[in-house]
């Protein structure tokens, strides 16, 4: 078996430790004597191993005590409809910038009226707003942001303040850094990005948000179904959880948030450093004060440059370098599981192309 440099978006790469730990227990979870996916959610097994994830994951984030934790389906889309569903009531305001803050943003207005407090749509999305720019109109029940922007490769340093509720979509940073849970109203984050396999997404919800419900909700599309019935209302993606439970020991063996962090910062130094002295060869989509840790784009001079880059690379077993379909070019995913190691041979296959090239 031959394991490849992975720098796939989403699902991703997750740590080697977990997927050992996850196989050396596959056919006996617990001694059940059955696998974590033939077990009953509602066995005391399960519910052991969920409380304990969530325990970690608290611990982890460091989760204020008016907070809850809950396991949902649907992935980060369902999220999109959902958020407002529960809580939009007369507006919805945006920061609009990328593809998933826009996405969220027309899915929400079904529900109710929505606007952009700020967007970077017009330049491409390839920067963060400043607070200068903001505009939150009046009877704005929320502000909506995406902390990491994971197709054009931007990301939140340092979060902004208003006087309504904020809720964030992390679903491509989540736990890749210690963050004030406090600011926020409402978290949520598909797994696939950092955390583990797609099919669970984590939500944190500030129970005064909660509170405020809207009531003409179908149950099963409710935050307080999960919470009231501890992510166990029907049957929740209870393999997801599991892996979740592993990558949370993972992430409190290997230094918490502040190792991830340390790393993540290490790690997107060598790719940018590649990018920024390659005399224009490579060039960073994103502004300089706005680039992602988690994920690196750039383009090459040509179409077929981008296109060659992406097949020899894959030749020496860097995977999945190709830009999302909506934007083009190149993007290195370079999520809390990928290694320094891997960060390296990338930077190394870069400097190597541009010289032949
Ligand atoms: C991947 C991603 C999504 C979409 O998640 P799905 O689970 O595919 O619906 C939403 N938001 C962000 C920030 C993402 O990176």
């Amino acid at each position: 078996m031959k394991r490849v440099y992975n720098f796939n978006a989403g699902p991703s790469a997750m740590p080697l430790d977990v997927l050992k730990a996850v196989q050396a227990e596959f056919l006996d979870f617990n001694h059940t004597g059955m696998s974590i996916v033939e077990i009953s959610h509602r066995s005391a097994a399960y519910q052991d191993m969920q409380d304990e994830t969530v325990g970690l994951m608290r611990r982890l984030l460091q989760v204020p005590d008016d907070y809850h934790i809950v396991f949902m389906q649907g992935g980060g889309s369902l999220q999109f409809a959902m958020h407002a569903m529960n809580f939009l009531k007369r507006r919805g305001g945006y920061l609009n910038t990328g593809v998933w803050s826009d996405k969220a943003m027309k899915a929400a207005s079904f529900f109710g009226d929505v606007y952009e407090v700020a967007s970077s749509k017009a330049d491409g999305f390839s920067y963060i707003p400043k607070a200068d720019t903001f505009v939150v109109q009046p009877d704005t029940d929320y502000v909506y942001m995406t902390s990491n922007n994971t197709i054009h490769g931007t990301e939140w340093h340092g979060y902004p303040s208003f006087d309504v509720p904020l809720f964030c979509d992390m679903s491509s940073d989540f736990m890749s850094q210690p963050v004030d849970v406090s600011k926020f109203d409402f978290i949520y984050a598909g797994a696939q990005k950092n955390i583990g396999p797609a099919g669970v997404v984590v939500a944190i919800i500030k129970d005064s948000l909660l509170a405020q419900t809207k009531e003409d909700v179908p149950v099963v599309l409710q935050y307080k179904t999960y919470v009231e019935h501890d992510s166990t209302y029907n049957t929740p993606p209870v393999f997801g959880i599991y892996f979740i439970n592993k990558v949370m020991h993972w992430l409190e063996d290997n230094g918490g948030l502040e190792g991830a962090y340390r790393r993540n910062v290490q790690k997107a130094g060598i790719v940018y450093a590649a990018i920024d002295g390659s005399d224009g060869f490579y060039r960073g989509h994103a502004a300089a004060d706005s680039r992602s840790l988690m994920n690196v784009t750039f383009n090459l001079p040509t179409a077929e440059l981008e296109a060659a880059f992406v097949a020899q690379a894959a030749e020496r077993g860097l995977i999945g370098l190709k830009g999302h379909r909506s934007l083009g070019g190149c993007r290195a995913s370079i999520y809390n599981a990928v290694t320094e190691e891997g960060c390296r041979a990338l930077a190394e296959f870069m400097e190597e192309f541009r010289k032949n090239h």
